[in-house]
């Protein structure tokens, strides 16, 4: 890429390829140019109503809105930050208020939490993606800002994902994103590319996805709330090369392709990239095996504006012993450094041993937004961040990300990290998808939970062959003592397991 930051890049493809397809989104679309002129026209407005640095909230699906906000934000030096749509209104008042939100947007169907917000914050000028967003916008005039072209300047704010505690918003500058569009040139796109945006803005990898498409200039489809059959029939339609998809939307994906009646083409996809969460062996196989395209994996957060390593292409074996790396979230990215430090001394660890991943970047975010403590927390003397993720590196430089360290287990004494239990019970046929926690227990400290739902086409569950599953393969003590099945397992609103509220739901009643 041409080392440009996101608002300059779509001033320049404007001038370069004025006529070609940049976003789609349902029957709208947008040339370079008309995008050009569309976030123009809204940065314009933005500055009548909010001063460089602002905040500018937003509780959008993915779609023209959010897109030309991002950007328009950018352009007039501003601080995009989509919240969360799925939070109570309560809640993105509460986030409104933490960000000091000057201008909130919200699509027609959250309009509750766009009266929260103008309730909490009485000065905050609130506008609905309807028509008042399009008044706005035609108010606006085409004298761009100009502003937001400068390294250190912020232009998103986002919020984690809320996984382990309260989310917390990480202010991320033109700098720090660049490190996920510029590095990336593993998507290997060509002139021919088309993408589909499908991961929500609110979240790193929908906000950097969107970023790294724009700025290659290849079209890219907007899909407004994740649907297996919407995405089959957009891959289908636009002939998508390159997707980004989470390991919770790729199983409801194959689900689909699996039951659906109607046999889809979905050979024009080259590049499927995952990762902002574990993928079981058994689920990646299986998407391999029936898409047949090349597949990328990432691994990153949102404190690291975007991914830090890349299970490459070439890195995907199906079979055999270079399958071993399938469980590798692969090498770092160029201008990352990583490393393992000891989980309670922070001693630096060597090749094949545990501890929590490290990673120093000059693209890492420097700090939480107005909260010190965490900010403190974040960063080792040595300037690594923290990722609270616990893994090792083996002898080739592969990262493996064993699990979150809030997540590991300790069982009479024993640390037991539930992913590699997801993993083994994954494999069964009887289970579809699976959770493991770690619940309160009066001799054992914890003991191992596992949490399922049955394949809908498999044997019936077992309990106790289950368990013997697990018990054969890692172990008695990894064992699950107890095993429930759910009708759906607990996800946040990018899919990630809730095992918060799991731990909560499946704890020992007291006595
Ligand atoms: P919070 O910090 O609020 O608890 P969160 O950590 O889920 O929420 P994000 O920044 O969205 O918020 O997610 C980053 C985390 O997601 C990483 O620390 C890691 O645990 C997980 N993750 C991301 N990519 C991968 C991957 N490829 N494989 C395994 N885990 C991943
Ligand atoms: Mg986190």
């Amino acid at each position: 890429m041409s080392g440009l930051y996101l608002a300059q890049r779509v001033r320049e493809l404007a001038r370069t390829q004025p006529d070609s397809l940049a976003l789609v989104d349902g029957d709208q679309r947008y040339t370079a140019a008309e995008f050009d002129a569309l976030t123009t026209s809204l940065a314009s407005g933005l500055s009548r109503v909010a001063a460089p640095g602002d905040h500018v909230g937003a509780a959008v699906e993915v779609g023209i809105a959010g897109g030309a906000l991002f950007v328009a934000c950018a352009k007039a030096g501003m601080v995009f930050t989509p919240v969360n749509w799925r939070l109570p209104a309560t809640e993105i008042a509460a986030i409104a208020v933490d960000a000091e939100m000057t201008v909130f947007v919200a699509d027609p169907q959250f309009a509750d939490a766009a009266a929260a917000v103008a309730d909490a914050l009485p000065q905050v000028t609130v506008l609905d993606t309807g028509d008042e967003l399009d008044v706005f916008i035609a108010s606006g005039s085409d004298a761009d800002p100009g502003l937001g072209d400068d390294p250190q300047t912020p232009i998103l704010q986002l919020y984690t994902s809320g996984t382990t505690g309260l989310p917390k918003g990480v202010l991320i500058t033109n700098h720090n994103l660049h490190n996920d569009a510029d590095t990336l040139t593993v998507y290997r796109w060509q002139e021919d590319s088309v993408a589909l945006g499908a991961m929500p803005m609110f979240h790193i990898a929908g906000t950097g996805w969107f970023c790294s498409c724009v700025s290659a200039g290849i079209p890219l489809v907007l899909l407004r709330r994740f649907d297996a059959q919407a995405a089959a029939e957009l891959i289908e339609t636009w002939r998508v090369s390159h997707i980004f998809l989470v390991p919770s939307t790729i199983q409801l994906l194959l689900d689909h392709l699996e039951s659906a009646d109607q046999e889809r083409d979905l050979s024009s996809l080259r590049l499927l990239a995952y990762g902002s969460a574990p993928i079981t062996p058994t689920l990646l196989t299986r998407a391999m095996t029936r898409l047949r395209c090349d597949f990328l994996q990432r691994y990153g957060m949102t404190e690291t504006a975007g991914s830090v390593t890349a299970l490459r292409a070439e890195d995907h074996h199906p079979n055999g012993a270079g399958s071993a790396l399938l469980r590798s979230v692969g090498t770092p990215l160029p201008g990352v450094e990583l490393a393992i430090g000891d989980i309670s001394t922070g001693e630096f660890l060597g090749p094949g041993q545990t501890g929590e991943i490290l990673t120093r970047s000059r693209t890492n975010a420097r700090s939480y937004w107005k909260r010190p403590e965490a900010t403190a927390a974040l960063y080792t003397a040595e300037g690594y961040l923290r990722t609270g993720d616990a893994g090792h590196i083996d002898e080739n430089g592969y990262l493996f990300v064993t699990d979150r360290i809030k997540d590991m287990i300790i069982s009479g004494g024993e640390n037991i990290y539930p992913v590699e239990i997801e993993s083994v019970l994954a494999e069964h046929p009887s289970v579809a998808e699976v959770a493991v926690v770690g619940v309160p227990h009066e001799v054992w400290g914890e003991e191992v939970v596992a949490v399922v739902r049955a394949a809908p086409t498999g044997p019936q569950i077992d309990i106790d062959e289950l368990i013997d599953h697990v018990a054969a393969r890692l172990g008695s003590f990894k064992k699950p003592r107890r095993v429930f099945v759910v009708d759906e397992l607990p996800r946040g609103a990018t899919g990630k397991l809730l095992k918060r509220s799991l731990r909560q739901q499946f704890s020992r009643p007291p006595e």
